[in-house]
């Protein structure tokens, strides 16, 4: 029997589940399923976003639904249209089994006749919004006045949006006797109102730390002055070649302000706020979900709620007003046990606010330092090298192969690397090598002349990691292995603690890309690291480590790095089994750089992401 068998779940939803992988149920999923089955209940459930919330209402609500009936028995409210068109198309997933169950989503900016046309072919279930859902009450085209449950979803955002009396006015057209499931990530004093006053002795579902944040999030924060808000952004686009990710701004101006300049700037972006017209928000909606858009630039209203997966990195190009809100936008990232990171960009008065989402969140920010040129510059080297040994060949160039083959008859091996490197590398270096350092309380020239010195330092945070450790003596290196490889910062880290056999604390500054990664320790462990790794395998493929030149350590100099590059790359050629690491590269990369982009090139794989998602759910 699986899991989800146990849960009381009837044959046809069990095949469902099969279909979408599911292969254990959530912790809310598994508290709140057979509860819902059992009892007529009123019920408050919270849990953080991206804990599977959906299905556990979801699934005791098809299944308690008569299919034979027509009449309208479920209603669930939920606070924007792209959440509406989710759930919806969600609990069409779940109910693909169930014979005669229709589900009608009703949301503003859509023709409201045609939403009329469908509920009048019979609903059982409608997923609407609060301001819609109003609206065809008052005008006679829906009837609610014989639902059993009606689900308040993402509860705690409708409220904040303002939906409370809405709310309620459809509430008064209810039944008495039905059963209220409240869903909702936060418990602020809002939610607990809704609960003493529109439901009976509700039962409550918590799990994890009431108005924590996702655990698999990673928080991160970087001081630059004000100014410095959007190079900094964009260095840490750069920094992540393989970024998928969403950006916040606090206004509508500012956000899309941002994403122009992005777009400008040759970056995959796209804008989401309410001055958009319905049909523009779905056009970048449908580019985000198809990975298009690596960087959607949104308001937290435009943006709540949004299920897309494998969102790598939240980045907060300011800070919101309210720290709920901050829990909300990260929650977007690391989502069904996925880890992620929550970046915020802040100036030095604005660290304090810092502090008080820490408390709130019950974790850690770790200081960060928006890279330098050169880092990002040595970042984009190697990504682009593993693109090029990633690349399928496209065999069509075989027709023109005698002709370019003779145009390079003249350029040996190495030389000819060395210059297909340099196409896309050279604008890149160019654009940066005389870049300045961003960091709020690095020596700045502008920062020093216009504030001086003083009290800088001292102004700084320092944390628990060792990102502010002192660089002498300690050394970074460049790992071929990534998250394509199935590593994020901790794993990493645990694997070479445990191949290396040294402390935890040995090595620092973890820092894992697509295809890559770095590390630090101190100078001590080098000639350990440098030894255990060579002619290191693992699962047949050649791991190799080197000492990496950039400022983050003191490594060797550059010609070394170089011909150490050399020699590997040969040596990988060698270990034929590196090509069963390839195929997870293909989905997210996309080429990024500062410049105008040269490639129209949009997403060469999605279809494969939907089945690898649902892996390792918890
Ligand atoms: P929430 O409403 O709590 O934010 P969702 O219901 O949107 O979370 O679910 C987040 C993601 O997790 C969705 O893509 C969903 O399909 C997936 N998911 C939900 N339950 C499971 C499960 N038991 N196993 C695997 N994936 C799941
Ligand atoms: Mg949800």
């Amino acid at each position: 029997m699986t899991k989800f068998e146990a849960l009381g779940l009837q044959k046809s939803l069990l095949n469902a589940i099969s279909d979408l992988g599911f292969e254990s149920p959530s912790e809310v999923q598994e508290k709140c399923i057979p509860l819902l089955l059992e009892d007529d209940t009123d019920l408050v459930a919270l849990a953080q976003t991206g804990t599977g919330k959906t299905a556990a209402f979801g699934f005791p609500l098809i299944q308690k639904i008569n299919s034979e009936s027509r009449t309208t028995q479920g209603l669930i409210l939920s606070p924007t249209r792209e959440l509406c068109l989710q759930i919806t198309n969600e609990i069409k997933l779940y109910s693909k089994y169930e014979k005669g169950i229709n589900v009608v989503a009703i949301y503003g900016g859509a023709s409201i006749t045609d939403q009329a046309r469908q509920i009048k072919r019979g609903a059982q279930i409608i997923v609407g919004t609060p301001g819609r859902m109003k609206d065809m009450i008052s005008r006679g085209l829906v009837d609610i006045s014989k639902i059993d449950y009606c689900i308040l979803d993402e509860a705690d955002e409708m409220l904040n949006m303002g939906f409370f009396e809405d709310i309620k006015d459809i509430l008064s057209n209810t039944p008495d006797e039905k059963n209220t499931w409240l869903f909702s990530a936060t418990m602020p004093k809002e939610v607990s109102v809704i609960a003493k006053r529109f439901m009976n002795n509700p039962q409550e579902i918590t799990v994890g730390a009431k108005n924590a944040g996702t655990s698999t999030v990673q928080h991160e924060h970087y001081v630059v002055s004000g100014r410095d808000r959007y190079p900094a952004l964009k260095r840490l686009a750069d920094a992540n070649p393989g970024i998928f990710s969403v950006v916040f701004c606090r206004t509508k101006r500012d956000t899309q302000r941002v994403a122009e300049k992005l777009i400008e700037d040759g970056y995959n972006a796209g804008a989401l706020h309410g001055d958009l017209s319905q049909n523009q928000r779905d056009l970048v909606m449908n580019s985000f979900r198809k990975k298009q858009i690596q960087m959607l630039v949104a308001t937290d209203v435009a943006a709540r709620g949004i299920d897309v997966d494998d969102i790598t990195h939240v980045i907060n190009y300011q800070l919101p007003d309210e720290i709920e809100t901050y829990t909300h936008r990260s929650g977007r990232t690391g989502r069904a046990g996925k880890s992620g990171i929550s970046m915020v960009i802040v100036t030095r008065s604005e660290l304090r606010k810092i502090t008080a989402i820490e408390r709130k969140i019950q974790q850690d920010f770790i200081a960060k330092k928006i890279p330098t040129g050169i880092e990002i510059c040595e970042i984009q080297l190697y990504h682009l090298v593993n693109k090029i040994k990633d690349t399928e060949i496209n065999e069509d160039v075989n027709n023109y192969l005698p002709a370019i083959t003779d145009v390079l008859k003249d350029i040996d091996r190495d030389e000819l690397i060395k210059k297909i490197v340099s196409v896309e590398f050279t604008r890149f270096f160019k654009y940066y090598s005389k870049s300045q350092d961003l960091n709020s309380s690095g020596s700045d020239r502008r920062d020093r002349g216009e504030r001086g010195e003083r009290g800088e330092r001292g102004e700084r945070r320092e944390r628990g990691s060792r990102d502010d450790a002192p660089t002498d003596g300690s050394v970074r290196y460049f790992i071929n292995v990534g998250e394509k490889d199935g590593y994020d910062w901790m794993s990493l880290k645990d694997f070479l603690k445990d191949t290396l056999d040294v402390g935890r604390d040995a090595i620092y500054k973890v820092d894992t890309k697509e295809s890559f990664s770095f590390f630090n320790t101190d100078a001590e462990h080098t000639e350990q690291i440098l030894s255990t790794f060579s002619e290191f395998k693992v699962d047949g493929r050649f791991v190799n480590v080197e000492v990496s030149n950039n400022p983050g350590g003191s490594g060797g100099g550059g010609g070394r790095r170089r011909d150490s590059r050399g020699r590997d790359r040969d040596k990988s050629r060698s270990g034929g089994d590196r090509d069963k690491n390839r195929s997870g590269g293909g989905g997210r990369r996309r080429d990024k750089s500062s410049f105008k982009s040269n490639s129209g090139g949009s997403g060469n794989s999605s279809g494969k992401r939907r089945s690898k998602k649902r892996e390792g759910f918890y």
